[in-house]
């Protein structure tokens, strides 16, 4: 069975991987794909988000990384899925995507939306918490996949602290 785990992955994170790690154990093809969110500014261009993404899963022989914008579900179909992947972190998460997936199971009901609960050490991780943290100087190590954590490192030096400090 195919399944597609969306979203904006700006940047993709620690927490976003271990789900696409588990969810890769759990279905034989997954579709990460990256979908713009406008309400969100975005700090990387959404090439980026996918080239980074490809590299973090290129362990990960079952997954394969797209972009797409515009409603969900009709992508889902077209890329021949039937299950949408989302994470869930807390109940605070939960509102939202329970509205999301009764409006996607509205909008097509042969679509079924599978949440996978983050590992308690992702709990409180989010692409925009990491932004804020790495702007300010702060170190995200473990947080984020080398490679993210090398890209926001260009953007935003980190703050060693220094002696007696
Ligand atoms: P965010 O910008 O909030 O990090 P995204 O739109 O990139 O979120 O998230 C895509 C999906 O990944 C959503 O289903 C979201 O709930 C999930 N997700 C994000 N961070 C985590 C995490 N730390 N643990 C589990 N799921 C997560």
């Amino acid at each position: 069975m195919k399944a597609v785990y969306p979203g904006s992955f700006d940047p993709v994170t620690a927490g976003h991987l271990d789900i696409i790690e588990r969810a890769a154990r759990i279905f034989d093809r997954l579709v990460v794909t990256v979908f713009p969110n406008p309400a969100k500014a975005p700090l990387f261009a959404v090439e980026e988000r996918v080239a980074m993404l490809r590299e973090v899963t290129r362990h990960l022989p079952n997954v394969e990384v797209d972009s797409s914008e515009g409603l969900l579900v009709p992508y889902v179909r077209r890329v021949g899925a039937r299950v949408i992947v989302k994470g869930l972190r807390a109940m605070s998460d939960f509102d939202y995507e329970f509205r999301m997936a009764l409006m996607n199971k509205k909008l097509d009901p042969e679509v079924e939306t599978v949440f996978i609960l983050t590992s308690s050490q992702y709990s409180y991780l989010s692409s925009s918490l990491i932004k804020e943290v790495a702007s300010l100087g702060g170190c995200v190590t473990g947080l984020v996949p080398p490679v993210v954590e090398r890209r926001l490192r260009e953007l935003w030096p980190v703050q060693e602290p220094g002696p007696g400090s």
